[in-house]
């Protein structure tokens, strides 16, 4: 009599087919874990990118991963993150690979929403549409497995989930980016300047880090409104907003306090770098020609208070009522000028 235990030749191969079918089911979920895990350690676009383009080439073990988003009105795919072998390349360096969509793969992935693969003896490529909810955002494009075998078929249903998560992460940054700004200026708006220097001082308190505030207000802007019209006062304030942005770091925080008064937050920034800064961005803003919505040579001034972290400011709260007096003084010495918090 055989043991019942005993399995037969037919029904191995089943079993161990359904092992490795689980086995790979197991590693699929353990990569989307890793991706989802990553994805959500931020909301900005600048940072989640990056996170994107690296954790997923490793994950998926490719030799070359490129993220393009639908420009829809240009009609092309336009690169925003790259990750080619060990190499992060950012959307700046990016720019000349933009794709057109009219009669290309891209066009037939982002149109059809469904994702494409072609193998070649050369290249082997995976074309993988970025669908949120009902919309596609972009491609993923995939170059070239690392082990050197061709793309699977059966591997897109894993690809497809992986590019709905980026999708979704995209979607959620652009959300948070559009709330976080305003719209005439395109600086962050007060709320999100409340955030970052709740975060700053926490910073500086634990860390005993420095960071500094400038506060901006543009002087006589109501007689500016009046006598050049208020539409003619909103090209100023992108202007201004421009020039905050061009002449500070790229990890400076400018934004837009309220009606024509902005801030500029200073991450790691002293009283005294911040006082030569101020003084450098009154001296452009005095010397910048601004245009009006005739195209008429136009100028203004701003007056500027600054304040610096120190460690008896208790809050937020009081770091900028000290950048808000110096500006006040600023204002009573005659405006188109710098004044420092003076402790
Ligand atoms: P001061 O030198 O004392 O700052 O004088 P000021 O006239 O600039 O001072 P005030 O703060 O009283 O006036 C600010 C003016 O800024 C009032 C408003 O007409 C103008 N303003 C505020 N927000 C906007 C805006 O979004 N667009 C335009 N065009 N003007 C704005
Ligand atoms: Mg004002
Ligand atoms: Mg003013």
């Amino acid at each position: 009599m055989s043991d019942p235990r005993a399995v037969e030749a037919g029904e191995y191969d089943a079993l161990y087919k359904s092992y490795v079918h689980l086995t790979k089911e197991v590693e699929n979920l353990s990569t989307i874990r890793e991706i989802a895990l990553a994805i959500g350690t931020s909301i900005e676009l600048s940072e989640i990118l990056p996170t994107i383009a690296t954790v997923v080439q490793g994950a998926l073990g490719v030799r070359k991963l490129t993220l393009y988003e639908w420009d829809k009105r240009a009609s092309i795919g336009k690169p925003l993150v790259a990750q080619h072998g060990r190499d992060l390349i950012t959307m700046d360096r990016l720019a000349e690979d933009q794709i057109e969509i009219e009669g290309s793969t891209f066009g037939g992935v982002l149109i059809g929403g469904a994702p494409v693969i072609a193998n070649s003896e050369y290249e082997c490529d995976a074309y993988i549409p970025l669908i949120s909810k009902t919309d596609t955002l972009g491609v993923m494009h995939l170059q070239d497995r690392d082990d050197g075998a061709p793309f699977a078929q059966e591997d897109t249903a894993l690809y497809q989930t992986i590019g709905g998560m980026i999708a979704i992460a995209i979607n959620n940054a652009q959300l948070y980016a559009l709330a976080v700004t305003d719209g005439l200026t395109g600086l962050y708006v007060r709320r999100y300047f409340d955030l970052r220097m709740e975060e700053e001082m926490e910073q500086a308190k634990r860390y005993d880090r420095e960071f500094a505030l400038m506060l901006f207000d543009i002087d006589h802007f109501k007689k500016f409104n009046d006598t050049h019209g208020h539409q003619t006062g909103d090209m100023v304030l992108q202007e201004f907003a421009d020039l905050l942005r061009n002449n500070t770091r790229k990890s400076d925080i400018c934004c837009r306090y309220g009606g024509e008064e902005m801030t500029v937050i200073l991450p790691e920034s002293a009283m005294e770098e911040a006082a030569l800064l101020a003084n450098k961005l009154c001296d452009i803003i005095r010397n910048h020609v601004f245009t009006g919505t005739g195209g008429q040579d136009l100028s203004v001034t701003t007056s500027i208070g600054v304040s610096a972290y120190r460690e008896d400011f208790d809050d937020p709260h009081a770091m900028v009522e000290a950048a808000d007096k110096a500006l006040y003084k600023a204002k009573e010495l005659g405006r188109n000028r710098v004044e420092l918090d003076s402790y």
